[in-house]
Formats: C-alpha cells, sequence, structure tokens
C-alpha cells in the first residue's frame, strides 16, 4: 500500500486560496480548505457578498495563472469576462476621449468577482481529495508543532487541526502572516493611503426595440474614468449591461457629503454625466447604504517558513487597486508556486520523520521568496503610481500629447 498524502491547509476560500487548492490537489495532496465566512455560492450569503467590490479587470498574467492550473476555468472565466480595450476618458463638460491600450487591440477584461471565486470553489469541492469548511475561522499557528487553532463558528467551539503544509490566502489582514511574523525576522510594512472607496451601481439602458435585450448606457469596451485631479470615479462593465462604479476621494472629500442635496449638487458639479447615467435616487441609496472602504498596501518578505507555510496573494502583498493587478497577482503566486513545487519534485507521498524538514519543500518556499519578491514589490509600486496617473495625469496635455505619439 502507498503512503497517505501529506495534508495541505488553505486559510481562506477567496479566488487565491481556492486557485491554490486545486493546484496542490492536482500534485496529489489532501487538501482542507479553512473560510471564516459562510458559503459565498449560498442564497443566504448573497446580501453580504454583494456589500464588496463586485467586478475586477482581470489580464493575461490572471488568465495565464488559471489557464497553467484548471484550464476550464480560464475559459469560463474568459466567457463570462467583458473586454475593455482602452480608458474613455470623460471630462466635466461630458466630453469623450479614447486612449486604447495596445495597438494590436489586446484587452483587459472586466469579470465579476463573485463568477470567478464561485467557478473556483466549484471546482473545489468537486475535487475528491479536497474538503471544505466554512464558518471556520483561524485562530492560532503553531508552524513548528504543525497544528493550528480554530473556532468552528457554528458550534462555537475551538478545534485543533493537524497539517503538513500551509497556506495563508487569508487575505489583507491575514491572521497567517501575523503568526509568520513570531517565527521569522519578517520585514513589513504597511500604509493606508488617504483616499476611501465607495461603489455605486449603473442601471442597464432600456432596449433599442420593445421586448429586446437591455443595453449599456455607455460604451461597454472601455474601462470609463473621470479624473478630477485629487479624486475620481470609474465604471467596469458587467455582463448585466449594467456598471459597477468606483468612486475615489479623500477621506474629507467623503466627509464633506452628508446631506443628500451636498451629494447630488457634488455630482453635478463634477460628474453631471454619470450622475444622468446613474440616477439621482440610485445614487442617494448607494451612498447611503454601501460601505465606505480604506485602501491598505502591505509588503512583507520572507513569504515563508521552512518547509510549513507560504502567504499568498493579499495576504503577501496587499495593494493599491489603480493597476488591476492586485488578483492577477494572486492567482499569478498561485502559478509560480505550482511550477516551483514541480521544479523541485515536491512529493506530497513523502512524509519527512517527526521534527523533520522536506528539503524539497523548504526548497521550493526558499526559492519562491526570492523570486517573487522584486516582481510584487515593483508592480505594487506601479499601482500607487498609477494612482495619479488615473486622476490627474491622464487630463494633462503632457501625458495627451505622449498618448497620441504612441497611438501613431
Ligand atoms: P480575499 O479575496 O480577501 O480572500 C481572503 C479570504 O480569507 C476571505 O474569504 C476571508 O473571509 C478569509 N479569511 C480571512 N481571515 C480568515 C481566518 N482567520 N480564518 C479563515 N478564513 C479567513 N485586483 C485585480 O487583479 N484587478 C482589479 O481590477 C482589482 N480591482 C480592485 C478594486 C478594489 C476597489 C479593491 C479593493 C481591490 C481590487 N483588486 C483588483 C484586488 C483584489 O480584489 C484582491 O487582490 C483579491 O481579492 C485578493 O484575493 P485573495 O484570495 O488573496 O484574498
Amino acid at each position: 500500500m502507498s503512503d497517505p498524502a501529506r495534508k495541505a491547509v488553505i486559510i481562506g476560500a477567496g479566488p487565491v486560496g481556492c486557485l491554490s487548492a486545486i493546484a496542490l490537489s492536482n500534485m496529489g495532496w489532501e487538501v482542507e480548505i479553512y473560510e471564516a465566512r459562510p458559503d459565498m455560492r449560498l442564497p443566504s450569503s448573497k446580501g453580504a457578498a454583494q456589500q464588496r467590490s463586485i467586478n475586477l479587470a482581470i489580464s493575461p498574467r490572471g488568465i495565464l495563472a488559471l489557464h497553467a492550473i484548471q484550464p476550464d476555468a480560464a475559459d469560463r472565466c474568459l466567457r463570462a469576462a467583458v473586454p475593455m480595450r482602452g480608458r474613455m476618458i470623460h471630462d466635466t463638460t461630458g466630453k469623450l476621449s479614447s486612449q486604447s491600450y495596445d495597438r494590436s487591440g489586446q484587452s483587459i477584461k472586466s469579470i465579476d468577482r463573485a463568477v470567478l471565486n464561485e467557478d473556483l470553489l466549484d471546482v473545489a469541492s468537486k475535487t475528491s481529495n479536497v474538503k471544505l469548511f466554512f464558518r471556520h475561522k483561524v485562530i492560532a499557528i503553531d508552524f513548528d508543532g504543525r497544528t493550528m487553532q480554530l473556532e468552528d463558528m457554528e458550534s462555537k467551539s475551538n478545534l485543533s487541526v493537524p497539517f503538513h503544509f500551509c497556506v495563508g490566502a487569508d487575505g489583507s489582514y491575514s491572521i497567517v502572516r501575523r503568526q509568520l511574523m513570531r517565527v521569522t525576522r519578517m520585514d513589513y510594512e504597511q500604509a493606508y493611503i488617504p483616499h476611501e472607496y465607495l461603489e455605486l451601481k449603473m442601471p442597464a439602458g432600456p432596449p433599442q426595440a420593445p421586448g429586446g435585450e437591455p443595453t449599456f448606457l455607455l460604451d461597454p469596451n472601455h474601462l470609463h474614468i473621470w479624473p478630477r485631479h485629487s479624486f475620481m470615479l470609474i465604471a467596469l462593465p458587467n455582463q448585466d449591461k449594467t456598471f459597477t462604479c468606483t468612486l475615489f476621494a479623500p477621506t474629507a472629500e467623503f466627509d464633506k457629503l452628508t446631506s443628500s442635496d451636498g451629494i447630488i449638487e457634488w455630482f453635478k458639479t463634477h460628474f453631471p454625466d454619470a450622475l444622468t447615467l446613474i440616477g439621482q435616487d440610485a445614487l442617494l441609496h448607494d451612498f447611503k447604504n454601501n460601505p465606505r472602504s480604506s485602501l491598505i498596501s502591505i509588503k512583507a518578505k520572507p513569504y515563508h517558513y521552512k518547509d510549513r507555510v507560504v502567504i499568498l496573494g493579499d495576504a503577501a502583498h496587499s495593494m493599491v487597486p489603480f493597476y488591476g493587478q492586485g488578483l492577477n497577482c494572486g492567482l499569478e503566486d498561485v502559478r509560480v508556486l505550482y511550477c516551483l513545487l514541480q521544479s523541485n519534485n515536491v512529493d506530497p507521498l513523502f512524509t519527512p520523520v517527526e521534527g523533520a524538514v522536506d528539503e524539497s519543500l523548504a526548497k521550493a518556499l526558499d526559492e519562491y521568496t526570492e523570486t517573487r519578491h522584486e516582481d510584487l514589490i515593483t508592480i505594487s509600486d506601479l499601482a500607487m503610481d498609477n494612482y495619479t496617473e488615473m486622476r490627474h495625469s491622464v487630463t494633462t496635455p503632457a501625458y495627451l500629447f505622449r498618448k497620441n505619439l504612441d497611438n501613431l
């Protein structure tokens, strides 16, 4: 009889956690995913999920990662996405100018975050060597003892779970990262930017003919930007012909918008065309009901400890969203790790004697930190720089002149 496979525990069932689970199960690991929230696929979870950013831009970086691990999921993701071939800049008079992303017409894609996450959850839950535990919150981890403590939020009891390898995909406020800090000399940097964001929904337009399909109120193949120097509004298309708009503004600016009249007047001054399309009632509804959220940037190194744990996705590198690469990088983390586990011949059936280190796994994780860090820091810095570009530079004469040369 062959040795039983070793157990990998994945903390977090976001897109990065699910893709990690699928990657490790492809290699033959026994995988358990622990997620603090309820299963997002349940109808009772949908309301809460809608409070979060509902669409995002996925680029070749993310698609390639999906493809390397679950080609069918990559194909489904592409079918569920709306291509955006450039930016559409809206000035205060309502004048539009299109700036293509690529001379040969390549695009980034707007996808519903829940569709992508649910698809990966479905794949993971149909895989025989993956088990999912929802409403299980990790509260502490002993990496040397290879056990973690969890709270079962249904029964309100605590339990202890043994593991061989732990993947922290538990987002920006990661408990795995905090536990990792206790056993490594982690360099760590965290910064909140002075801006917050709020999501607003732009409805679909009426059908062109009676009984026909709804229509998009704006060109669907662009990422729309209303740059206003110290703040901006953006809109990404959804397949149901709506747009998800996100208002990014300094906290002090948001704090001024307290009354309904004040909000409407502010939109009339800065985003008159968007106000007409969103509608005053819908705007006020979203302003009052949707959360205002902060934006954090996190840098850390190392991402691993011995052969015990690695942190991926936002847990390792939360970045501001202005380059549209946070999740794309998180999915790429999984692809890079997957390649390194394979090139180091990490064997899920090999169990080192108690207390010993699996040298091939430790080497793969070491290479992961060493090869990944510089790329992640670079992209995180680019994301920060792109905020100034999106809300300000795209409107300046020097930028427009350069862009025209690029498009020649
Ligand atoms: P998450 O999606 O945060 O998942 C972490 C999971 O871990 C959660 O389900 C959480 O409940 C669970 N968890 C946390 N703690 C515990 C615990 N103790 N025990 C058990 N479970 C736990 N990225 C792009 O690539 N393109 C974009 O266009 C884009 N747009 C964005 C727009 C905005 C406004 C924002 C804020 C972000 C955007 N991003 C974008 C970034 C992207 O949303 C994140 O990078 C991505 O969601 C991170 O995925 P993740 O799986 O690492 O973490």
